[in-house]
């Protein structure tokens, strides 16, 4: 995939733009937890050096995981069709209810050690009802206007309720 950078519409330069933020924030959140945890690995053993090594693996790979991130996103926005790069969007998101179901758990959280409910056990009941959905989203091409669907599914937890008892 060869990328023109040059002759990109206004709205080609915004979806662009948009994933260099998003990959930036995204390597710079990953990137920093490696180096926090590469600082505390060698903290004992080396109290001075640990703060180079954390500053250099996040300089180091910092630009590695931006690649990556950058890469896989330019995928996502590249049209196939008419081999436009950022031109994908998102245009419809449609949820439909496959099914739901009522679902409950009861569980046993402590004892009581004093007044009427001494020696019982306390229990949460909890009641709530499970829906699956089925996620069609349609993506255009905003250069051909070519677009396609994406399926997915989910699963949601509506209706919660739940009481305490003595057992
Ligand atoms: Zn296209």
């Amino acid at each position: 995939m060869k990328i023109d950078m040059e002759n990109l519409s206004d709205e080609q330069t915004k979806i662009r733009n948009n994933i260099y933020l998003k990959s930036s924030i995204w390597s710079g959140l990953i990137v920093f937890v490696i180096s926090i945890f590469v600082y505390f690995y060698f903290k004992n053993e080396y109290p001075i050096i640990c703060y180079v090594l954390s500053i250099l693996s996040f300089l180091i790979l910092f630009p590695v995981v931006f690649m990556v991130i950058k890469t896989a996103e330019f995928h996502g926005v590249y049209c196939k069709n008419c081999n436009s790069p950022f031109s994908i969007a998102l245009q419809d998101v449609d949820e439909s209810l496959i099914c739901s179901v009522p679902r409950q758990r009861s569980r046993v959280v402590g004892k009581s050690i004093s007044g009427s409910n001494e020696g019982l056990n306390r229990v949460i009941h909890e009641s709530w009802i499970e829906e699956k959905y089925e996620v069609l989203k349609t993506y255009t091409c905003i250069c051909c206007s070519n677009s396609y669907i994406k399926k997915s599914n989910k699963t949601r937890e509506t209706n919660k309720t739940s009481d305490e008892y003595y057992d």
